[in-house]
């Protein structure tokens, strides 16, 4: 059984095996109270081990770390803070830990934990976040199977460079140094492995694209690389990204689906981590206290995951919200660092103000003006703007980025065209409005921020169990 199971049975003195890792033995002598934990909950589980009944060259044994199987009697607990605990008959080793293992129990810094990833799972906070990122990627299965969405796979290897120029990890067979040169002195790709030059997908837009004009609600959900050079809190080189492509979507129905979706995924969390949620909301209220009065958040994690699940998100275009930051105080006393007009790309600082300062809950932007989106998406009548949606979430900023897609085959290569992409290279991807075209419309979602938000957490390393950043892939 797993102590999860163990701490919700009867105790009724029945004989159960723990097995699991010491976080803490406290004790003398005489009795000795051990902590263990096997990754099944956040709580742990209390051995005791009387004199007499155990070895004390094996009690030696059982420090921070050590991974132990212990028989016993579950009982009542006499002690607080537990409803049941093992007295201990005998103790098997499985590994010992020495003084050296890195976690021991006591205050860690994020920046330590990172340089420990390889055993950071072993604390309570990774512990919480790594069983709600596995809640929350189950919800969104659940989410889209439930509402008569495919799983569709597209692939991680692709040709297309569509939309992140410059942004790709190439994939390629060649020794680095001894790539084939073609006469004018380029490497030849056509000798490379696909016959061509490939790299590791962006995203899974245009290939779900393709599977939503047959199977009408698909979607994704895989890792996504971006070689970019950003080292923010919010940007990894490899993040997994949820998105939905739908048939016969128009805009507000992608907006409507943006915000069931999330709010569903957030409430699922909601009623299926509290153990876990309870614990990041402590970690964060201790930490809140570092920070000087009026920086701290108004509302706790469980109050703000709560509030965006209940109310409404604010809906506006991109043009109401240049209006309302070139009108803000913040603009009038020039405190942002990058100036406002209308054209611009929204920067962070921009995204905060209107979701933290002024509406005070995630928002959604729409009609951008078409020089800063994607070629696919949907132009609008005005010819200077196109069917873009962003959603915005507090402390985060962009969560999601979506549109409706240009459905009209002309429109469509004239624009390609435009930004410079050669047609021919996407040939596929052009055919779908040349075959029974239909208007539809989908979004990506980052899973990373969306654990982000959840979690509570400042840095989106901490919420993927293997960072991948510039300059960082040990482990
Ligand atoms: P940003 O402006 O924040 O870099 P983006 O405009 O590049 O985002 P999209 O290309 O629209 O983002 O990707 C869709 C979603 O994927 C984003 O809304 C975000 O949640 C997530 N995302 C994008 N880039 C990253 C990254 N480098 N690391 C983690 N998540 C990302
Ligand atoms: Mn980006």
């Amino acid at each position: 059984m797993q102590i999860k199971e163990l701490l919700e049975q009867k105790p009724e003195g029945q004989q159960v095996t723990i097995k699991g890792w010491v976080r803490t033995k406290r004790g003398q002598a005489t009795i000795a109270f051990i902590n263990i934990n096997d990754g099944s909950t956040i709580n742990n589980i209390q051995a005791v081990a009387e004199e007499g009944k155990i070895d004390q060259e094996i009690l030696k044994k059982v420090t921070t770390g050590a991974c132990v199987a212990i028989k016993g009697a579950l009982v009542a607990s006499a002690g607080s803070g537990q409803a049941v605990e093992v007295i201990a008959d005998s103790i098997e080793i499985y590994g010992t830990a020495d003084e050296t293992f890195p976690m021991q129990p006591k205050k860690h810094s994020m920046e330590f934990l990172r340089e420990k990833a390889h055993l950071r799972f072993r604390t309570n906070t990774f512990g919480a976040i790594f069983r709600i990122r596995h809640a929350l990627a189950f919800a969104v299965h659940k989410y889209y199977n439930d509402n008569g969405f495919f799983y569709l796979h597209t692939p991680i290897i692709t040709a297309s460079d569509a939309e992140g120029a410059g942004e790709m990890f190439r994939v390629s067979t060649f020794e680095p140094n001894k790539a084939p040169k073609n006469e004018a002195g380029e490497v030849d790709f056509s000798q490379d492995f696909f016959g061509r030059e490939t790299s590791l997908t962006v995203s899974g837009q245009l290939e779900g694209e393709l599977g939503a004009m047959a199977l009408s609600k698909i979607y994704t959900f895989g890792p996504t690389f971006r070689a970019e050079n950003s080292n923010t809190t919010r940007h990894l080189a490899e993040f997994w990204m949820i998105e939905p492509e739908v048939a016969f979507y128009e805009l507000e129905d992608n907006m409507n689906l943006a915000e069931d979706f999330v709010k569903y995924v957030i409430n699922y969390a909601l009623e299926n981590c509290v153990d876990d949620l309870n614990f990041l909301e402590k970690r964060l209220l201790e930490e809140e206290k570092s920070k000087p009065q009026n920086e701290r958040s108004e509302l706790s994690l469980l109050e703000k995951l709560r509030f965006v699940v209940e109310n409404s998100f604010e809906r506006l275009t991109y043009t109401e919200a240049i209006d309302i930051l070139l009108k803000s105080k913040a603009n009038q006393k020039k405190q942002f660092q990058f100036p406002v007009k209308w054209g611009i790309d929204l920067q962070s600082e921009h995204e905060r103000y209107l979701v933290e300062k002024h509406f005070k809950k995630p928002v959604i932007l729409t009609n951008y003006p078409k020089e800063i989106k994607a070629f696919y998406m949907k132009q609008d009548e005005d010819g200077k703007t196109v069917r873009a949606m962003d959603v915005l979430f507090p402390g985060i900023g962009e969560i999601i980025g979506g549109s409706q897609r240009e459905d009209d085959y002309e429109k469509l290569v004239t624009r390609v065209k435009e930004v410079g992409i050669d047609p021919e290279n996407i040939w596929w991807y052009l055919d779908t409005r040349k075959f029974g075209s239909a208007p539809h419309a989908g979004f990506g979602l980052g899973f990373e921020r969306l654990v982000l938000f959840v979690t509570g957490m400042g840095n989106i390393r901490d919420v993927i169990p293997f960072p991948r950043t510039p300059k960082n892939a040990e482990f």
